[in-house]
């Protein structure tokens, strides 16, 4: 079968003798791959900068899938059924994941990062990882993972109506940050550098928006009436940015680090005490996040078309992946379209 390997960072390539995904085991299920979103975790990797990534390996963590079969014991998806992916394995056995926190676990596995994923036409996966989405799009359904991760940051900052919240970063991870703060009956604003990301935020998503670089806090003084927000989002993964959101919040309030660089964050302790803060970190998606997802995509709550900047077929990512990732700004996704 077809699938796309990454040999080695910068060399790409479609090969078409891929072996077949065995039989679906107990607890398994072998499904064709419908849709695969792409994202900075594919750019970085592409350039080999992706810590923990070892090569050769076949990208590809947003899937939406379709059942082809299930190995004993699965009842909760049969063949035909279109699935949401949950791209995190956790190992169910660490203090973590008895705990809950499966989305941290000790021995995590990331799909098409640490083990191989799912730029491929066919491939089997636990059928506990898999979430039916009736009613969603192909297109939809690829997007889950990636609002997911927005689910999870917002269920982490917990903002209500009362809240005034800041979401600094207006790619696709912002953007479904501000998708759920909303649901929560809060009215973000978006900060973001590019002009390109402000412009797409401002007219599909219709958020208010500012540029960080302007005036800092005091550009986002103005937008909140003359206060600081007491909840903030920072989706961008820039040292930079995540530095200096740290002087955003208003005295009580959270800040939320969704994004992460390979670096340290460092502030001044007596501007984090004077203000109480609390500073969360967030990370992947729980099952309840993801079902979350699917649950607000059926309600309406998102629709899928404008966020998808440029699809292609499995056979042109050799060529599509390196031009996404040349390209800054961009707040729109890279989706791959195999044939169902
Ligand atoms: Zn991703
Ligand atoms: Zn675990």
């Amino acid at each position: 079968m077809k699938g796309a390997i990454l040999r080695e960072p910068g060399s790409l390539v479609v090969v078409d003798d891929l072996p077949e995904p065995p039989a679906p085991g107990p607890g398994e299920a072998l499904l064709a791959v419908r849709r695969v979103g792409v994202c900075g975790t594919d750019l970085h990797a592409f350039h080999g900068r992706q810590p923990f990534f070892s090569y050769p390996r076949i990208l590809g963590h947003e899937l939406a899938v379709e059942v082809l079969s299930v190995g004993a014991s699965v009842t909760h998806i049969r063949p035909g059924d279109l699935c949401a992916v949950r791209a995190y394995i956790a190992c169910g056995a660490c203090d973590a994941c008895a705990r809950g926190v499966t989305n941290a676990c000790e021995r995590l596995t990331t799909l098409g990062v640490h083990v191989d994923g799912g730029m491929r036409e066919r491939i089997v996966l636990p059928a506990a990882y898999l979430h039916p989405a009736p009613g969603l799009s192909p297109d939809a359904v690829a997007l889950v993972e990636t609002l997911g991760i927005g689910a999870h940051a917002v269920r982490r900052g917990a903002p209500d109506a009362t809240d005034r919240v800041l979401v600094v970063g207006a790619g696709p991870i912002g953007l479904g940050v501000a998708t759920f703060v909303r649901a929560r009956g809060a009215e973000p604003v978006i900060a973001d550098l590019v002009p390109e990301r402000r412009a797409v935020a401002g007219s599909w998503g219709g958020y208010r928006t500012i540029d960080p670089a302007d005036e800092g806090p005091a550009a986002v003084r103005a937008v909140f009436g003359g206060e600081l927000p007491t909840v903030v989002f920072d989706a961008t993964g820039s040292s930079v940015s995540m530095h200096a959101s740290l002087d955003l919040v208003a005295p009580g309030g959270r800040l939320v680090y969704v994004g992460l660089f390979t670096g340290d964050i460092t502030f001044h302790d007596p501007d984090f005490h004077r203000r109480e803060l609390t500073i969360v970190a967030s990370r992947n998606a729980t099952a309840a996040d993801t079902e979350q997802v699917i649950a607000h995509v059926r309600a309406g709550g998102v629709d899928a078309v404008p966020w998808i900047g440029e699809r292609v077929a499995l056979d042109a990512i050799p060529e599509a992946l390196p031009r996404w990732a040349g390209e800054r700004g961009s707040a729109l996704k890279g989706m791959i379209e195999l044939p169902g």
